[in-house]
């Protein structure tokens, strides 16, 4: 066992539903759903208004729309979200170096180097929120644990605005009531045996011996094993040290509009070309990870004849991917759909290798994400004239 470490999961609450709120007097305390409308689309995030009318993200806009008709339906505005987004990571920069973006709004930070300079983690954790609130005015919630696992589950327990800390010696009583289907992967087949087997909360899966954990789970046994016992020494890793960097989303249900993926693939090919981008690291392979309903889960890989951090090349080759994915094997309503860049190199190398089109491409880029950083998106946005409200 290495020395406790102390990691927080820092989770925006309902966030694109938050920014609107946020943004438009009239949306606020009502249930808002964002989201294209129609009858294919899907609720991206469900304000929580809306949540207790049954309401919930990935859900078909239809049912949310029967739940709820008097919600307010607005369409999803990315560069709004991608700048609140901008601003809470920069905060949480200014608590340490070791964050683990898990997706626009969401990250692991481990503090344990911060404490003696800036706290306890639950200070840490506190001051975190109330930086977010005061420079963005939403709001975060925040599980403070000894491990990646543990903080993120409770970072759930108790959203909205929520801080809950599971102190090492309350791991125990704290696995004795966590019902097996909260282990991330733990879908309904692996549910099923688990329950088959009589167990129902994380602990008891200790009753099993080695063996047969081996032979019930083959591949996964070793996490189980560890997780029960509350262990999981996975670090948090920054981009800058990471080997790959991936953006992926699951659904409520089986997304079966090839346009509907196509918009989150976009999305998340935009969220990692800019991680690249912000490291100074550029990627030779994409993948697409692709799982079905039944969680057979496939991906599809490219390599590209230079490395990039471009986010219109990063899109080429997602989209050729999806596409010849259709081609080749037939298009099947989509589960989870994950978009990764592989093998790095520093992007000081490949100046060399790049066309003068590449370059005034990338010249373009990096000035928008200066003008990002320094004015925030909102000043892309004016000059851009996107300024229309749903
Ligand atoms: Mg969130």
């Amino acid at each position: 066992m290495s020395q406790n470490r102390f990691i927080l999961h820092v989770d925006m609450d309902a966030f694109f539903a938050a920014v609107e709120q946020r943004d438009n007097p009239d949306l606020q305390g009502k249930p808002v759903l964002i989201g294209h409308d129609g009858p294919r689309g899907v609720v991206a995030t469900a304000s929580y208004e809306a949540r207790k009318f049954g309401c919930h993200s990935a859900q078909p806009m239809s049912i949310a729309r029967r739940n709820c008709p008097q919600a307010i339906i607005v369409r999803p505005h990315g560069l709004r979200y991608r700048e609140a987004s901008d601003e809470v990571f920069a905060i949480f920069d200014e608590f340490t170096p070791v964050i683990e973006p898990l997706s626009i709004d969401e990250a692991f930070l481990d503090v344990t180097g911060s404490l003696r300079l800036l706290g306890s983690a639950i200070e840490i954790a506190a001051k975190i929120k109330h930086r977010i609130r005061e420079k963005t005015r939403l709001t975060a919630s925040v599980g403070v644990a000894p491990n990646k696992f543990l903080a993120k589950i409770a970072s759930d327990l108790e959203k909205p605005d929520g801080l809950t800390v599971i102190e090492p010696d309350q791991v125990d009583d704290f696995l004795a009531r966590l019902p097996i289907g909260k282990i991330p992967g733990v879908g309904p087949v692996a549910q099923k045996r688990f329950h088959g087997l009589g167990i129902r909360v994380i602990r008891d899966v200790r009753q099993l011996d080695r063996d047969e954990l081996d032979r019930e789970f083959g591949s996964s046994a070793q996490r189980y094993w560890d997780l029960a016992r509350g262990i999981d020494e996975r670090p948090v890793v920054s981009d800058g040290e990471a080997k790959s960097i991936s953006h992926e989303q699951t659904f409520g249900i089986d997304v079966d509009q090839a346009d509907e993926i196509r918009r989150v693939m976009l999305d998340q090919t935009e969220q990692v070309a800019r991680r690249l981008r912000r490291h100074g690291l550029s990627a030779r392979t994409v993948t697409l990870k692709i799982r079905y309903g039944d969680f057979e889960t496939i991906t599809r890989s490219t390599t590209l004849d230079s490395p990039t951090n471009s986010t219109d090349t990063l899109w080429q080759a997602v989209k050729q991917l999806f596409r010849t994915w259709i081609e080749r094997e037939g298009f099947r309503p989509v589960r989870l759909i994950g978009v990764t860049a592989t093998h790095f190199n520093d992007t000081t190398q490949m100046e060399l290798y790049t066309s003068p089109d590449d370059n005034q491409r990338k010249a373009v880029e990096v000035a928008t994400d200066q003008i990002v950083a320094k004015f925030g998106k909102s000043a892309i946005r004016r000059a851009g004239g996107m300024t229309g409200k749903s």
